[in-house]
């Protein structure tokens, strides 16, 4: 057996993350596995919700998106919802099992006004209602971090997507330090980081070693990384994209795991596509954190009640469960 690294993850060169990377599959599943074991609960699995509160029209290029403006999808675009219309969703996503709400908005930036302050005001009730929240909302000035903050946002969402070298492949209307600066913003508000990327768009094994040594080498290191398979739409430039064969992505989730031990490492985007056996790998990889409800933004989740009958197959428990009393 192939003893476990011995640099601290965050230190680790990119060669280094390389060869953990290229290491046999079912090794780097028993190293994950034992690295959850060590640092977290295995059997708790975080149950987050999300709702697209301002749909399509994106200026951004993001060549998977169907909110982009520069594509034609067929998605319908939907002005930002009321407050009201936002707080019974979060009610009915916590009544649903979820522990914490996400806020999607497209857009490529924040802008201070009125819809800022209508989005610290969603903040605020879903936080009233005792989830823990979350928002993506696109780039943001350092000023509005901290107005996000002070309204009681826990996480914020956004995403690196790939390795700097395959960005702009995917991505033409901002730059990896863009994506940078605003986790710096994030990061310097007192806010948890959610960060992630996707596999499928056609980058090369070694942009997702790339991905994974920026994630890992963040100081400190997100506190939630979703990992996204492709969900392919008609209309977008990654369309035609062939399907991420299930051990890339098993080995990624595995990666990421030793890599940000104490990180919630959350199967994302592409779920629906995936088989039972491969999600129960998945998990025995290290992930311990999915989407509930069956739409994510534009495209399909599974079921809720599919969820829970598969996380009970498996002897997990939501989050969420684990802190109701049981007497
Ligand atoms: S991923 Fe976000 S920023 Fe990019 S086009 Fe879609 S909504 Fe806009």
């Amino acid at each position: 057996m192939s003893t476990p690294p011995v640099t601290p993850p965050s230190e680790m060169t990119r060669n280094a993350v390389a060869e953990l990377y290229e290491r046999p599959l079912l090794d780097l599943v028993f190293l994950a596995s034992q690295t959850h074991r060590e640092h977290r609960d295995p059997s708790e699995v975080q149950c987050a919700a999300l709702l697209s509160v301002k749909t399509g029209g994106c200026p951004e290029d993001c060549a998977y998106c169907p909110q982009s403006a520069h594509y034609e999808t067929g998605v319908e675009t939907s002005p930002l919802m009321s407050v009201d219309a936002v707080r019974t969703a979060a009610r009915a996503a916590l009544d649903n099992g979820a522990d914490r709400f996400c806020l999607g908005a497209a857009w490529r930036s924040v802008s201070d006004g009125p819809e800022f302050e209508q989005v610290l005001d969603m903040v605020r009730s879903v936080k009233a209602l005792g989830l823990e929240t979350c928002a993506t909302l696109g780039m943001v000035e350092p000023h509005q971090a901290h107005r996000l903050r002070d309204a009681g946002l826990d996480y914020y969402n956004h995403n690196l997507d790939t390795g700097p070298a395959f960005y702009n492949d995917v991505i033409g209307t901002r730059t990896y330090d863009d994506r940078r600066r605003t986790l710096r913003s994030v990061r310097e508000a007192g806010m948890k980081v959610c960060c992630g990327g996707i596999l499928g768009m056609g980058e090369q094994t070694g942009d997702r070693i790339d991905l994974l040594y920026e994630l890992a080498g963040q100081d400190p290191q997100p506190e939630s990384v979703p990992i996204n398979t492709l969900v392919t739409v008609e209309g977008t430039p990654l369309a035609n994209q062939e399907p991420v064969p299930w051990d890339d992505l098993v080995r990624m989730v595995a990666v990421a795991r030793i890599l940000l031990p104490k990180t919630w490492v959350r199967l994302s985007a592409g779920r629906l596509q995936l088989n039972d056996a491969t999600q129960a790998l998945c998990f025995l990889a290290g992930a311990d954190s999915i989407f509930l409800g069956d739409q994510l933004l534009t495209t399909a989740n599974p079921e809720a009640a599919a969820d829970q009958a598969l996380l009970t197959r498996l002897g997990l428990h939501r989050l969420k469960d684990a802190a109701v009393p049981t007497s």
